[in-house]
């Protein structure tokens, strides 16, 4: 199967190792921004209110959080 770029990775401060260790960054891009983009927390929430909404300091992993923000966004 051919992998594919989250379509956010341009503007993602975890794409680009902003917001997270270098080592931390590049496991997240292995297994969300290279691999599964729609299990990224950070994905979900740029699909509801967009990527320059999302906190920097957001997670791939932190589904709960991200719904906080949306929660607080709408
Ligand atoms: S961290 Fe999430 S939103 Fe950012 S580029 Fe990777 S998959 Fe996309």
């Amino acid at each position: 199967m051919a992998s594919t770029t989250c379509e956010f990775s341009s503007r993602c401060a975890v794409f680009a190792g902003r917001s997270v260790r270098a080592d931390a960054a590049m496991r997240y891009r292995e297994h969300y921004c290279m691999g599964d983009c729609s299990a990224c927390a950070r994905w979900a929430l740029a699909i509801a209110i967009g990527i320059d909404e999302v906190p920097d300091e957001l997670l791939p992993h932190q589904h709960d959080r991200a719904d906080a923000y949306l929660i607080q966004a709408v």
